[in-house]
């Protein structure tokens, strides 16, 4: 008997980091859109336009930096700045390294109240 062939939750959307191209879940993804020449987080998903997918950390910002990664996914026209993004990241790095100190041992970002409903697909 296999397990395997049922992986793929259907109430959780993939996407690809453009940092590492690593696929993931959305939720542990951070959402970025172009507003005025320059990347914005838009960590709650709620603004419009394309977006790309990067994990909040710094090593991935960098090679979407590097790569030119959010001009190409946002196809924005020249460079786009990325100070707002880096200042998120930096901001959830703090948040990270408070939350490993105090639990070490765990480190699932399992925020109480923000349980994912499993059940049912979300109408776009
Ligand atoms: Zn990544």
């Amino acid at each position: 008997m296999s397990v395997s062939g049922r992986t793929r939750a259907r109430g959780c959307p993939e996407r690809t980091c453009v940092g590492c191209r690593v696929r993931a879940t959305k939720g542990d993804l951070l959402r970025v859109v172009e507003a005025g020449g320059a990347c914005v987080p838009d960590p709650r998903g709620t603004l419009p336009g394309r977006g790309a997918y990067l994990h909040p950390v710094k090593a991935c910002l960098d090679l979407a930096v590097r790569r030119r990664a959010f001009v190409r996914a946002l196809r924005a026209r020249g460079p786009l700045g990325t100070a707002d993004v880096d200042r998120f990241v930096e901001q959830q790095a703090v948040e990270a390294d408070m939350s490993t100190q105090h639990t070490s041992a765990a480190r699932n970002p399992a925020l109480p109240g923000t349980s994912r409903v499993g059940s049912g697909s979300r109408l776009r």
